[in-house]
């Protein structure tokens, strides 16, 4: 993986251009205006640490973590600004800089745990019970449904697993599941800068899931969605990695599932690892069009506008992450909409902190629908 040095190029032709049309998107400088908070200022601090003309200090490192990772930047440049910003992590913790201490107790749950929550591994199963899902081994299925541990450590949010496992299994797919020793992704060791510790973790990861024979593994969270694609991408293993709204929308699409239209005017939320990160935009998009009637935000798929959950921004600047969110709530009010549709655990957890809104997951939403056909009352989804 790319370390600070490889992107000083990128750097300098920041620093030579400044056009600052990063600035329009990021919902950090939007809030704040502060000028090092933004792609540009941040590019300079970079830049100026590998000349030697800066030294590390608390504004350098705050410049370095306060930022989603939502990747609005890139869409305004050519530039690889959200690898910059994790390099530069990887940087600064490289060169004596402890991890901000809200990022070490997730750090060291993970190294425990297996997951950022302080949760007993056996948790990680406990969302499969009574849905009689077989556990992944050599043999077996080769579709893995991979839960990824925010959710499946987390009520009420392991019901989206609950949700996807039922209407996978109705439309007749064959899969597996990891159980407890499904393991970390490494989403969150690579957004804080941990670059060897996730480069370690996925290999180990790779070798388990081609152990067991796995051709396609299907999640239903964006963050472990970009990751995994990324470590079978950097691996060279052959195994199609899909977010679940990509597979049900086909199933949605062959008809393999009975639904029931509603009149209910709803508003998608494009999670930054879903949409801008992992160019999925139009499957979710579909699925909500078959339930009822979608209306768009005006930041919408590239330009969405990140809820403030990711990168460690919630943990570590939470009065900021906490503004996001109320600025995305506030647009999706504005709608007229009377519930946000979206599909991360993160994104989910976050807007909810906000009210005056419904939020719900995406496959929750499909369940219900599938569940109203066999009542026979398709309309009885109740709005916020
Ligand atoms: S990061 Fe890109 S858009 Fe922003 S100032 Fe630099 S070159 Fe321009
Ligand atoms: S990744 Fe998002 S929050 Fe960070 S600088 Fe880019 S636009 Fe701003």
């Amino acid at each position: 993986m790319n370390g600070l040095e490889e992107f000083r190029e990128e750097l300098e032709t920041c620093f030579g251009t400044s056009c600052g049309f990063c600035e329009r998107g990021c919902p950090v400088y939007q809030t704040l205006k502060v000028k090092t908070l933004c792609m540009r200022g941040r590019n300079r601090t970079m830049l100026g640490l590998l000349q030697g003309r800066f030294e590390i200090t608390p504004a350098v490192v705050q410049a370095a973590f306060e930022c989603t990772l939502c990747g609005n930047c890139d869409r305004w440049c050519s530039l690889k600004n959200t690898e910059h910003t994790r390099a530069f992590r990887e940087y600064l913790l490289k060169h004596g800089v402890e991890p901000m201490k809200e990022h070490s107790s997730l750090l060291a749950s993970i190294k425990n745990y297996g997951n950022p929550w302080f949760q007993p591994r056996s948790a990680r199963n406990r969302w499969t019970k009574g849905l009689n899902i077989s556990k992944a081994s050599p043999g077996g299925p080769e579709v893995l449904f991979f839960a990824g541990c925010t959710s499946a450590v987390t009520k009420p949010l392991n019901r989206s697993l609950v949700a996807s496992a039922r209407l996978l299994q109705r439309a007749g797919v064959k899969f597996a599941t990891m159980g407890q020793d499904e393991p970390c992704c490494g989403s969150t060791l690579l957004r804080v800068g941990q670059t060897m510790a996730f480069e370690e973790l996925s290999r180990e990861n790779m070798r388990k899931f081609e152990s067991l024979g796995i051709k396609k593994i299907v999640t239903a969270c964006p963050g472990c969605y970009t990751t995994l694609k990324k470590s079978v991408e950097s691996s060279g293993v052959k195994i199609d990695v899909r977010h679940v709204a990509q597979e049900i929308s086909g199933l949605v699409r062959q008809g393999k599932l009975d639904l029931k239209r509603s009149t209910e005017r709803l508003t998608y939320h494009d999670p930054c690892h879903l949409g801008r990160l992992g160019g999925v935009f139009e499957e979710p998009r579909e699925i909500v069009n078959a339930v009822g009637t979608l209306v768009e935000m005006p930041n919408n798929r590239y330009e969405s506008r990140c809820c403030g959950a990711g990168a460690g921004l919630q943990s570590a600047f939470p009065k900021l992450s906490r503004e996001l969110a109320t600025k995305r709530v506030a647009e999706a009010r504005a709608t007229g909409a009377t519930t946000i549709v979206t599909s991360c655990p993160f994104c989910e957890t976050q807007l909810r902190t906000v009210p005056g809104i419904k939020v719900v997951d995406l496959m929750e939403l499909l369940l219900d629908s599938a569940q109203d056909v066999e009542k026979g009352n398709g309309n009885n989804r109740k709005a916020a």
